[in-house]
C-alpha cells in the first residue's frame, strides 16, 4: 500500500503517496524482454463484432460530440434493462444511472461528490491498488480490513471494530481483483447490517460481474433490503466487452445523489466518448438475449484452468479463483526476497509477466504472492502455460 511521504519540492502532499501503479511497471518491463503479459488486466481478447460496428458506425454517422453529460439516452436505458435483468436493480434511466469514464471514472467522481478529506473508506485486502490509490488522492483514508485465506472469508467482527466515527464508506469489489473472491450474500448481508446501523455508503465495483466460475453466484449489494437507497452500484464494459481502452464504465445511485456525481463527472471526463457509448449500445442491447455472457463465463473458466494446472506444475500453489480471471498464487519457490524482485525473475527466467503481490496488499505483505491474469488471447496463454512449464 502506497505510504505518505514528507512531500518533495514542487509535488502535493500525497504526490508521493501515488507511485506509478506496478502493475504498468510491469507491462513496460515485458515490453521491453519481449515476453507474454499476464500482469496487466487489459483482456486483449477479441471484442465482440457488433460492438466494434456500433462505434464505427457511430463515428461515420457523426456521433462525435460531446454527449449528455450523463450518457446518451439509449445506453442508459440499455444500461436500465441489463440492471433490472442481471442485477435486479430497477433504475430510472433519466435519474439514477450515469453512463461514466470506465469504472475506475465513476469510483473517483463518485467519491469527490460523496465524501470529504479525511473521511474514512473501508477496504478490503487483498484489493486493487487503484483504489487505495484512488481514495488517498482524493485526500480520504483507507481503512484495511483483511480477507482471510483460503476462501478470503470476511471476518464481520473484524469488519465492525474497523468502522470508526469517521467512518463513511465500505467499498466492495466483487468478483474481486485479484483474488477472485465472489463476496457471498452472507458476506454481503452482514456488511449491509453494518452500514445501515452506521449510517454508510457503500460502493460496489462490480466490473467483473459476468466473470463467474463454478456456478458462483454475483449478488449486488443494491438488492439487499434498505441498501439501495446508500449504495453506489459501479460496473462496465472494458472487461466485458475487451474494450479496456474505451473509457465505458456507468454508476446507479440514488436520484438524490447522481447529479451530484454526474457534475463532478463533467468537469472531470465532459462525458464518456462518444463512439464508445454507441458501441457499448450496440452490445448491450444485440448480445442480451445471445449465450455471450454464459460463453464468456464458460471460456474464461477454461482459461482459469489453463493457467492453474501449469501453474501447479510449475510448483505455486496457485487455488482456482470464483470470479474475475486473475490467479493469485504463492511463488515462495521463486527466487527474490520481495514479491517485485520474484516477479522479475519470473520474467527473465521464462519471459511470463506477472504483478507482485505486494502490490495488492499493505506493506510489508504479499512478498511471495504473484497475480496473473488469464484474460488473455488463446495463444498467448499457451505460450505462457508452456513457458511456466518449462521452468
Ligand atoms: N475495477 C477493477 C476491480 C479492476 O480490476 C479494473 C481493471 O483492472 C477496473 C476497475 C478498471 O475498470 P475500467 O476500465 O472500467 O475503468
Amino acid at each position: 500500500m502506497p505510504k505518505f511521504a514528507p512531500p518533495p519540492q514542487r509535488l502535493s502532499h500525497i504526490a508521493p503517496a501515488v507511485v506509478q501503479s506496478e502493475i504498468r511497471a510491469m507491462s513496460v518491463e515485458c515490453d521491453r524482454v519481449g515476453g507474454v503479459n499476464l500482469a496487466q488486466g487489459i483482456c486483449d481478447t477479441e471484442l465482440p463484432a457488433v460492438v466494434e460496428q456500433g462505434a464505427i458506425e457511430a463515428i461515420r454517422s457523426g456521433r462525435n460530440i460531446y454527449t449528455r453529460l450523463d450518457g446518451v439516452a439509449p445506453l442508459r436505458e440499455a444500461i436500465a434493462a441489463k440492471l433490472a435483468r442481471h442485477n435486479g436493480i430497477k433504475a430510472d434511466p433519466e435519474t439514477e444511472i450515469l453512463v461514466t469514464n470506465g469504472a475506475t471514472g465513476a469510483l473517483y467522481t463518485a467519491l469527490l461528490a460523496l465524501l470529504n478529506p479525511g473521511d474514512e473508506v473501508v477496504v478490503f485486502e487483498p484489493f486493487y491498488g487503484y483504489h487505495v490509490s484512488t481514495i488517498l488522492s482524493l485526500r480520504m483514508v483507507p481503512v484495511v480490513v483483511p480477507l482471510h485465506a483460503p476462501d478470503w472469508s470476511l471476518d464481520a467482527d473484524a469488519l465492525r471494530a474497523a468502522v470508526t466515527d469517521r467512518t463513511r464508506a465500505i467499498l466492495i469489489n466483487t468478483p474481486s481483483n485479484p483474488t477472485g473472491k465472489v463476496f457471498t450474500r452472507k458476506e454481503l448481508e452482514s456488511v449491509a447490517q453494518l452500514a445501515q446501523d452506521r449510517d454508510l455508503f457503500v460502493l460496489t465495483d462490480e466490473i467483473y460481474e459476468y466473470f463467474l466460475y463454478d456456478g458462483a453466484e454475483h449478488v449486488s449489494m443494491a438488492t439487499l433490503p434498505g441498501m439501495r437507497e446508500r449504495t453506489i452500484t459501479i460496473s462496465g464494459l472494458s472487461k466485458t466487452f475487451s474494450v479496456t481502452g474505451w473509457r465505458v464504465g456507468y454508476l446507479t445511485a440514488p436520484a438524490d445523489i447522481v447529479p451530484a456525481i454526474g457534475y463532478f463527472h463533467d468537469l472531470v471526463y465532459i462525458c464518456t466518448p462518444s463512439p464508445a457509448q454507441y458501441g457499448a449500445l450496440a452490445g448491450m442491447t444485440q448480445l442480451a438475449d445471445t449465450a455471450f455472457y454464459t460463453d464468456l463465463a464458460a471460456d474464461h473458466q477454461r482459461k482459469r484452468d489453463e493457467l492453474c494446472d501449469a501453474l501447479a506444475d510449475a510448483g505455486f500453489h496457485a487455488p482456482r479463483p470464483a470470479g474475475a480471471y486473475y490467479v493469485f498464487a504463492d511463488a515462495s519457490h521463486v527466487p527474490g526476497d520481495t514479491a517485485a524482485q520474484r516477479a522479475r525473475i519470473l520474467l527473465r527466467e521464462t519471459g511470463v509477466a506477472a504483478v507482485a503481490g505486494s502490490a495488492f496488499v499493505r506493506e510489508g505483505r504479499g512478498e511471495t504472492m504473484l497475480r496473473f491474469c488469464f484474460g488473455k488471447r488463446n495463444a498467448d496463454l499457451k505460450r505462457a502455460c508452456d513457458a511456466l512449464r518449462s521452468m
